[in-house]
């Protein structure tokens, strides 16, 4: 496949991954338009005038099998800096440190395995030690950095910063612009990172402004990223090295907010180990905002988390089912049920009341300050923290009690409650953007809303909608959660044709044909798989077909399951039916073959 389409099809697929995730962009675009490529372009042949750029021979290993070069993740190997095994050529997974692809031992070449040599070649490198000075300033006095990531940054400003080649010999990529570099491409990092600054350039020309320059060029604007710790040197160090480098004045990453890793149910998440839950198999499962939730809340801001079935059901059982899923119904219900879904006015607040607003504006304060801080785990927590009050309030208030005897006292804890609902239905949005829209729907306000309406009251007389649902317990355990996912993994992977082919199917003759006793839906067949040998079938075709329609069938067999007992009975076949809806018919030759013909 060339890169062009594989590129396609996944902006494709991402892109509506995003979308069902309730992520959205204010552009989404991609490093291989020409709005980007110009500008890296530029940028670079800037670089190269400011006397940044030089070039050197370099020993690069070499596939002889390939007849390429092998930069970057085209070659693995060890870790020269910590022996790790199966360390990639542009940076070390387990020690983080970049590495140089020829410096790895024990190489191979990731294409085709086989042991790379080393040969010269020309390539351009960026003065990156030139900056070492500007770049331990920047990182210091950048207070808003993670631990992790100061450290990680000064810790390879002290070991030294070495220049870095970054032309390549691959073909897909921004072609090099300096003189005699035709035919090589700039390395994917010293790129994509400038496609920060190009992405601005491209929404704002969309729209015929100039305005991407008050981005770049205001003291006053932030530029803010959000990233997992591998790729913090690129952010902290590369691109802030790239900036300055233009002598422009840009404005440096204000701050890079880095996500430690994130472990499930203890081990490294793994593509070709199959270790996690992909994002479109966790959209099968469940809601997405039950994902959301559960992921925000253990989202690793300071050190590693993990992921088990465990919390997901803790946090979706009694986090959202039982406290704020509870907490909107039952405000809802009451004000529907009591007050003709209209919103009572309040009259003579009493201290408690009051007091209860007032918590409202505090823990709304307290969100933003956490959002402020990207401490988004202890925002979400404290945004529920909203839920989990006005529950207490409801208990202590009881107001299904105190309309029978002094409804006015009961009007006014609703006209409270009614403002928590409405404060988490604005406060939940950047958590959970579908549950809030649900939340504004049956509050029946306006579905877009911006943060500072959170404590904007609604006005007595206002009426609100129906209660519905928000969220629901999941029954099941971990051990079938487990099994949900594998099934759902299973139907998604394509089976090669060495699996199909150990896949028995014949054609079978039905010889036999038993009710179950106590199943309805079930008979047990007895089916002659070809020269009179029999086996058993439990099959769930009994409002279907009768007993009549079935003796001397011939039918499709898949003869080599391994046995299950189902209803008491060892079920050692399974026969093939179309099933559309309700609707089933069994698989038949379409003219007479004998029993035991392989289906092929
Ligand atoms: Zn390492
Ligand atoms: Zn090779």
């Amino acid at each position: 496949m060339h890169p062009k389409e594989l590129t396609n099809r996944n902006h494709r697929i991402v892109s509506e991954l995003f979308r069902k995730w309730g992520i959205s962009f204010d552009n989404y675009s991609r490093t291989e338009n020409p709005n980007h490529i110009r500008f890296v372009r530029e940028t670079f042949k800037r670089i190269e005038e400011n006397g940044y750029i030089f070039t050197q021979e370099m020993d690069l290993p070499y596939c002889e099998k390939c007849s390429r070069f092998l930069p970057d993740r085209f070659v693995e190997g060890t870790c020269p800096y910590c022996g790790f095994e199966g360390a990639r050529g542009d940076q070390c997974e387990r020690c983080g440190r970049l590495t140089d692809p020829a410096r790895l031992m024990d190489p191979y070449c990731t294409i085709c395995g086989s042991k790379p040599i080393i040969k010269r070649v020309k390539h351009w490198y960026f003065d990156m030690p030139k900056f070492t000075d500007q770049l331990i300033k920047y990182i210091e006095n950048n207070k808003r950095l993670s631990v992790n990531a100061r450290n990680f940054s000064l810790n390879i400003l002290r070991e030294g910063l070495k220049p870095r080649p970054i032309t390549r010999d691959n073909e897909w990529g921004v072609p090099a612009p300096f003189k005699g570099s035709e035919g090589k491409t700039i390395y994917v990092w010293f790129e994509a990172v400038l496609g920060y600054v190009s992405a601005t350039i491209e929404y704002f020309k969309n729209r015929g402004s100039e305005g991407w320059r008050e981005y770049w060029f205001n003291r006053d604007a932030k530029t803010l990223y959000f990233i997992g710790k591998d790729n913090i040197p690129f952010h902290t160090l590369i691109l802030p090295a790239l900036l300055l480098a233009t002598h422009e004045g840009y404005n440096l990453p204000w701050n890079v907010c880095t996500n430690e890793f994130l472990t499930f149910k203890g081990q490294k998440l793994s593509k070709s180990r199959r270790v996690g839950i992909w994002i479109d198999e966790a959209l099968q499962m469940f809601p997405v905002d039950y994902w959301r939730y559960t992921l925000i809340s253990i989202r690793p801001e300071t050190r590693d988390s993990n992921f088990s079935w465990s919390i997901f059901l803790e946090k979706v059982n009694s986090d959202l089912n039982d406290t704020l899923g509870n907490f909107v119904h039952r405000t809802l219900v009451f004000i529907n049920r009591y007050f003709k879904g209209v919103v009572p006015a309040p009259k003579d607040l009493s201290d408690d009341d009051k007091l209860v607003l007032d918590n409202v504006k505090a823990q709304v304060d307290k969100v933003s300050e956490d959002l402020e801080k990207f401490k988004l785990q202890a925002a979400l927590r404290d945004a529920v923290e909203l839920s989990r009050l006005g529950n207490r309030y409801l208990n202590e208030k009881q107001p299904w009690k105190t309309i029978k005897v002094d409804p006015q006292s009961a009007g006014n804890v609703l006209y409270v409650s009614i403002q928590i609902l409405k404060a988490l239905s604005v406060i939940l949005e950047p958590f959970m953007p579908f549950t809030s829209k649900e939340m504004r729907r049956m509050l029946n306000i306006r579905e877009d809303v911006r943060w500072d309406d959170a404590l904007t009251p609604i006005n007595p007389g206002h009426r609100i909608g129906e209660a519905k649902i928000l969220f629901r317990k999941i029954e099941e355990n971990e051990d079938k959660l487990q099994e949900m996912l594998e099934e759902i993994r299973m139907k998604s992977e394509r089976v090669s044709f060495e699996d199909f082919s150990k896949i028995d199917i014949r054609i079978g003759r039905i010889v036999e044909v038993k009710p179950i006793p106590k199943s309805k839906k079930l008979l047990e067949l007895v089916i002659d798989i070809g020269d009179g040998d029999t086996r058993r079938c439990v099959a769930g075709i009994a409002e279907h077909y009768s007993r009549e329609d079935l003796v001397g069938r011939l039918v499709a067999v898949v003869a080599n399951l391994k046995p299950k007992k189902v209803f008491g009975v060892s079920s050692e076949v399974m026969i093939l039916a179309a099933v559309d809806g309700e609707n089933l018919a069994l698989i038949q030759p379409d003219k007479p073959v004998k029993a035991g013909s392989k289906i092929s």
